[in-house]
């Protein structure tokens, strides 16, 4: 156990000099920002292409920074009891447009009165996300994704998100949640692995199920509050 204490102090150092860094790679990124898109204003024929290129490349790194921030764990978290067919709805409905465009269907069937969770919204928030931008993700030709949210014990909530796409090998699926795991031309490969690392926090999991070329479900368990457990 000194040993197991002296890696996570090791860790939680590594982590916060990751936060510091990720920080100070954040400013001069939006200054850079500012300035491109001036020069993109400014300039035109194949020097705008150049521009357009540099924004997004730039877009790249800072995902993969606020990736790695939310890994480094800088924030204070605050856990506070939620209503998640509300945190569902939400993200649902930020991912609307583009799954219209993408001819997408989404369905969500969320239990009634599910007991609240208690949880930090913007995290589980963030892993509902990128569930469901996987899920997209597996669809380049359209289809439909399926949202279900239930309890499956007194102590337990279950969200799943399934969708018809192209699966998994399964062979590969033990590397998935492995960091700058993927298999997209534009992916980071650190999706899965934040969620897991949220789930983590909030004492939940995350189960993947797939068959290739008919579809994926990923799976994920919450603890329900305690406090509304107690209040039923
Ligand atoms: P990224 O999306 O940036 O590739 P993730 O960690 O989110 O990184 O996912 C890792 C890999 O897992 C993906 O590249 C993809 O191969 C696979 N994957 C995840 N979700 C799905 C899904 N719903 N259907 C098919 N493959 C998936
Ligand atoms: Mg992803």
């Amino acid at each position: 156990t000194k040993e197991m204490l002296r890696q996570s102090d090791k860790l939680s150092a590594i982590g916060q000099l990751a936060a510091g860094i990720a920080h100070e790679i954040r400013n001069p990124l939006t200054s850079l920002r500012g300035f491109i898109q001036l020069l993109d204003a400014s300039v035109g024929g194949a020097q705008r292409n150049y521009c357009q290129i540099m924004l997004s490349e730039l877009d790249r790194i800072n995902l993969i920074v606020s990736e790695l921030l939310v890994l480094a764990k800088p924030q204070a978290v605050r856990f506070q009891p939620k209503d998640l067919s509300e945190l569902i709805r939400n993200v649902l409905s930020l991912l609307e447009s583009q799954a219209n465009l993408k001819n997408i269907q989404m369905h969500a069937s969320i239990d009634e009165q599910l007991p609240l969770i208690s949880c930090e919204e913007n995290q589980i928030k963030q892993v509902l996300l990128n569930l469901c931008k996987n899920a997209m993700e597996a669809l380049p030709d359209g289809g439909e994704i399926y949202v279900k949210g239930q309890q499956v014990s007194a102590e337990h909530i279950q969200i799943s998100i399934r969708d018809n796409g192209c699966g998994i090998d399964p062979e590969r699926i033990p590397r998935m949640g492995e960091p700058f795991y993927t298999t997209k031309e534009n992916g980071t490969g650190l999706g899965l692995m934040v969620s897991q690392r949220i789930l983590e926090d909030h004492g939940g999991s995350l189960q993947i199920e797939s068959e290739r070329q008919k579809g994926t479900t990923v799976s994920i368990v919450l603890p329900v509050c305690v406090k509304s457990a107690s209040q039923v």
